[in-house]
């Protein structure tokens, strides 16, 4: 490398106008490589950098060069194809190189702000003892058969063995290493024909090339056995894995899962500390962990010789990051399986229906998947009994309560038998607002334009958007009735009615509200699987990827809740929702039961969800996209602006929407759209600022990423007091 006199070198600025790549000298005598992660001088600065190329000569005068000020690490912190990876990131997403890098490496490594944490060990460095050696001295050396932490020997002896210089004491790294200890109940098993099938198909596709299937198999079908034998495969084939679950800290069970056949998998999710996120990243790039389990950002992990990416349960929305650059996990996972050769696995019970339709024919390349399919219970189990309720009929004959009487019975059974059960709504609080019976009106955040919820165990009102909170009123502040209702059901009454019905049961709840602290999924969870409790409610948190083999009953006390959401995505997201909590019950071969509760029975959607059939739902639900015009058939988009200033973000909107409208029609893309205009958002206000959009529906086509880079890129433009934020295929349209 002596003769690569400069380095061009991408600064860690986010701003659009430093996008590019900057030359140094590298100072005599420093090892510099391709990725290395450098401080460099930028202005009156320093700043941290990353090297992209190395080169003999430059165009800058030497007078304008700066010299390089040292290296962060030892070693290159960005991996080849993670430079490339950056690159596709810009071209896709519009973000700078230095936002795509920030993915990629701990947040506590940009400006060196941690380090590797380290414990002085003892070694023995020679095989004789000293002349003159005291017991004690001798007692150590035979103690040291391999090196001891100083802590744990009787220090001044070991200093004085030191000095004598027959041992050295000397610093050595510790691994904080997050989730250690945990136990896997797994068994291993023999893979069944349907699994064994799929496994052969990914293991070909290892050996010739690469591929990107879509594992479509039921709830309990076994595709965390098939993600296993490919990631072993894959292991032994030379090449490193990751495989990323929807929210890590809802999954310890995935990580004890694949520790315990992985023994050095690597962990990496939001909520590591910042020590133990460094420790697994430096696991990780050193080459120690070949396979990486991890929420959306463990996509970017600089695995060595990257074969396989796994993404389970591909339909949940996690995998879109809500923030800038705003990236779908599986769109950046098969980028990287495609550059690198290698294989991309989605999975679900309940694939997106985008998803599964680009594993049907008839399908363009570069977006084509394989299905691969498992149809039955992995363990030879039947799928759950389902039974809908007509919430309806429990009213007329009385029932005022939010169980219905076959609710009841099934819980009351459940426990008879010793069994556990699950119950699941989604809304957590107490009551989902709060609204006066003479005079309909509601209790809305004074900040945003949306219900507060009753958390009856503080005795407050909760704005679930922004946090605000507020005692509930006794009168209406309208029409001053005393009339005060508490509407809907939350997490917390739904315990409290188990506890009033039950006293004996014992209860857990899992929402936002009892997970806040770092691991406590996973400590409710675990109490849940050893049987510390009878009962579990929680919201969607619970729906997912969870195994407890002593479930039998599950009951979703509003099946319907998510049914009428302004939203096209409506139906598929209570379709997925229901299948999933559904297939929380029987898993281990006792017969499962299911209970819809719900006010609209007659729902197709419900109906379908109970049967557990994915493909009439599939098929409905295409027919009607094509028919409404939704997604996939067509891309809706929506730049959002946000202010304090109402008329500051209106006049915002009209602004871009101008721009929108001259980019369309001067690329040639008028006859791709269907529909655009620029009103006040649906969420007109929300933590106290007023917020508009411009919303662009376009028929799908591959040109149409070049709108979609076009409203990102639109989203970056400073405009003083108002935020502007990108939104492709929202989930959320509000
Ligand atoms: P999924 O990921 O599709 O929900 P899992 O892989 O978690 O399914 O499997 C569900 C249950 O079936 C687990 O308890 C698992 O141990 C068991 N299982 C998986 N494959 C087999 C098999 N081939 N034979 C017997 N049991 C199996
Ligand atoms: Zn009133
Ligand atoms: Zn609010």
């Amino acid at each position: 490398m002596q003769n690569n006199r400069y380095a061009s070198i991408i600064v860690d600025v986010a701003n659009a106008e430093v996008d590019r790549v900057f030359d140094y000298i590298v100072p005599e005598g420093m090892q510099l490589f391709p990725g290395m992660h450098v401080l460099v001088p930028f202005g009156p600065r320093k700043i941290d950098g990353f090297v992209i190329d190395l080169k003999r000569e430059t165009d800058v005068p030497e007078n304008k060069l700066k010299a390089i000020i040292r290296c962060m690490e030892d070693f290159p912190a960005l991996r080849a194809d993670q430079i490339r990876l950056a690159q596709w990131m810009k071209e896709t997403y519009g973000c700078t190189l230095a936002e795509a890098f920030r993915l990629m490496l701990p947040a506590q490594a940009r400006g060196g702000r941690i380090a590797p944490k380290t414990q002085l060990f003892v070694s023995r460095i020679r095989e004789d003892y000293p002349e003159k050696c005291t017991e004690k001295q001798r007692e150590l050396l035979d103690s040291l058969k391999e090196p001891l932490p100083l802590a744990a020997v009787n220090a001044s002896v070991a200093k004085a063995l030191e000095k004598k210089g027959f041992v050295s004491i000397a610093p050595q790294e510790m691994q904080r290493a997050p989730y250690e200890g945990m136990e896997s109940r797994r068994k291993t098993v023999e893979l069944n024909a349907a699994q064994a099938d799929a496994l052969f198909e990914i293991e070909h596709a290892l050996n010739a090339g690469g591929g990107r299937f879509l594992l479509y198999g039921v709830t309990g079908s076994g595709k965390t056995e098939v993600y296993m034998r490919a990631v072993q495969k894959t292991v032994e084939s030379g090449r490193g894995a990751i495989v990323l679950v929807p929210e890590i800290a809802l999954t310890p069970q995935m990580v004890a899962w694949f520790r315990a056949r992985f023994e050095n998998a690597a962990v990496i999710h939001s909520r590591l500390s910042a020590g133990e996120r460094y420790d697994e990243w430096r696991r990780i790039i050193s080459g120690q962990a070949r396979v990486v389990i991890g929420a959306r950002s463990a996509v970017f992990s600089p695995v060595e010789n990257l074969g396989l990416i796994v993404v389970d349960e591909e339909h949940e929305h996690t995998y879109r990051s809500e923030h800038r650059p705003k990236y779908d996990a599986r769109k950046v996972a098969q980028a990287r399986m495609d550059a690198a050769g290698g294989v991309l696995i989605l999975g679900s019970a309940t694939p997106e229906v985008s998803t599964f339709m680009r594993a049907q024919s008839g399908v363009r390349p570069e977006n084509k998947l394989t299905l691969l399919e498992l149809s039955r219970r992995a363990n030879g189990g039947d799928l759950p009994e389902v039974q809908i309720v007509d919430m309806r009929q429990e009213l007329a004959r009385g029932n005022t309560s939010i169980f219905s009487s076959a609710l009841v019975s099934a819980l009351r059974n459940c426990l008879a038998e010793g069994r556990q059960a699950i119950l699941f709504i989604n809304r957590r609080g107490y009551s989902t607002f709060v609204s006066c019976r003479s005079c309909g009106y509601v209790e809305k955040c004074e900040a945003c334009d949306l219900a507060m919820t009753y958390h009856r165990s503080g005795g407050h009102l909760s704005c679930h958007y922004c946090g605000r909170m507020r005692t509930p009123p006794t009168t209406c502040p309208e029409c001053g009735s005393r009339f005060i209702k508490y509407f809907g059901a939350g997490t917390q009454k739904v315990e409290e009615e188990v506890l009033a019905r039950f006293p004996q049961a014992r209860v857990l709840r899992a929402d936002l509200d009892t997970t806040r602290g770092k691991d406590a999924h996973m400590r409710i969870f675990e109490a849940f699987a050893r049987g510390e409790a009878d009962v579990l409610v929680g919201t969607q948190m619970i729906a997912k990827g969870l195994d407890f083999p002593n479930v039998t009953l599950v009951g979703a006390v509003a099946a319907d809740a998510s049914l009428n959401a302004p939203d096209y995505r409506a139906g598929e997201r209570t379709f997925q929702l229901i299948t999933q909590v559904a297939g929380r019950a029987g898993r281990a071969g006792h017969k499962g039961r299911v209970i819809l509760q719900t006010y609209e029975p007659d729902s197709p959607v419900l109906q379908m969800a109970a049967r557990q059939d994915f493909r009439a739902f599939y098929s409905e639900e295409r027919l009607y996209r094509r028919r409404a015009l939704y997604p996939p058939y067509t891309v809706l988009m929506r730049l959002i602006t946000s202010s304090n200033d109402m008329d500051a973000a209106q006049a915002a909107a009209q602004s871009l929407e101008e721009k929108v409208r001259t980019f369309i029609e001067e690329g040639g893309y008028a006859e791709d759209l269907i529909h655009m205009h620029s009103k006040e958002a649906p969420v007109a206000r929300l933590d106290g600022k007023f917020r508009f959009h411009v919303f662009v529906k376009m028929y799908s086509r591959a040109r149409t990423d070049e709108i979609t880079r076009e409203l990102e890129r639109l989203s970056r433009e400073e405009i003083p007091g108002v935020e502007i934020e990108a939104e492709i295929n929202p989930t959320n349209m509000m």
